[in-house]
């Protein structure tokens, strides 16, 4: 099943939804970091995470980035998604490992530690929207919530699931948002507070193969709920030579003409998808000297 996401809302205007599933972007996350399963599932709650909030934005060029900053072994994760469907994700330590919690559960709040999650609204407005909450648990779903509550104060429930296998490859990832509405319907709300507390995890209903409308109809049963947007979803980076060369100008002077005599070639990677691009000697000379017209 490709990766997908569908957006709904309840006949009474009360809630809306917004449900992904997430395993192939998941997936191909853990293949380009290397990541040991509590990274993989850490990262894969903050890419699915995007993915669902990059469903609000409207134009070409807008981009939400999610960022986690914890003092655990995690220490910082960020996804940046665009209103195609495309995430990039980044995790400063991909090899973190703890034991498991009771269940077998993956310890992903303590691998990320306390900390602050930072959303990035940039809309091509003069300055992009910038909106920050301490951690609740660290396991991104609740401070996903908490962040909705006291940053947008926009009632929500959100749920983010990753299933590593024993090979440590994604066996399933997914997620959801559920946001109230104003105006919205006493009955509707306590009637979703209900199957809510009652529902398996996410993981769970994408491993048994629910798609992300099985997943609606599963946490609105009862409720008459309307399908409005159905997009695709993949893991995919902007990054190009242009790029990299910008990166290159803004380290300066000084640091370009140590390259130049010392190594006299560079080669830097893409911290999101892991790209490499090369440059030689005179690539460089002239490099240094945009940094010079700066
Ligand atoms: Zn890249």
């Amino acid at each position: 099943m490709i990766d997908y996401m569908i957006r709904a809302i309840d006949e009474t205007g009360s809630i809306r939804v917004f449900s992904a599933s997430t395993t192939n972007a998941v997936q191909r996350a853990r293949e380009t970091h290397n990541t040991t399963p509590v990274s993989t599932a850490a990262l894969g709650r903050v890419i699915t995470a995007s993915l669902l909030m990059g469903n609000t934005l409207k134009n070409e060029k807008d981009k939400i980035s999610i960022q986690i900053t914890g003092d655990g072994q995690i220490k910082n994760i960020l996804a940046i998604s665009n209103c195609r469907g495309q995430v990039k994700g980044y995790i400063s330590n991909p090899h973190a490992d703890l034991p498991l919690k009771g269940k077998g559960k993956l310890d992903v709040g303590g691998a990320i530690g306390n900390g602050i999650m930072t959303v990035i609204k940039d809309l091509g407005m003069k300055e992009p929207y910038v909106g920050q909450t301490e951690l609740v648990t660290g396991e991104i779903a609740e401070d996903l919530a908490h962040y909705f509550a006291h940053s947008d104060q926009q009632p929500s429930a959100v749920a983010l699931g990753v299933l590593v296998d024993k090979d440590y490859t994604v066996k399933a990832a997914g997620g959801y948002i559920i946001q109230v509405l104003p105006n919205a319907e006493e009955e509707v709300i306590s009637k979703l507070e209900e199957t809510i507390a009652n529902s398996e995890p996410i993981s769970t209903l994408i491993e048994k193969g629910y798609t992300p409308e099985d997943v609606l109809d599963y946490i609105c049963e009862g409720l008459d709920m309307k399908i409005l947007e159905k997009k695709d979803l993949k893991l995919a980076c902007d990054c190009c030579q242009e790029r990299i060369e910008r990166a290159l100008i803004s380290i300066g002077e000084n640091d370009l003409t140590e390259i130049i005599e010392e190594d006299g070639k560079a080669e830097l990677c893409c911290e999101f998808c892991d790209t490499k691009y090369n440059f030689n000697k005179e690539e460089l000379i002239d490099i240094l000297n945009q940094a010079k017209n700066k």
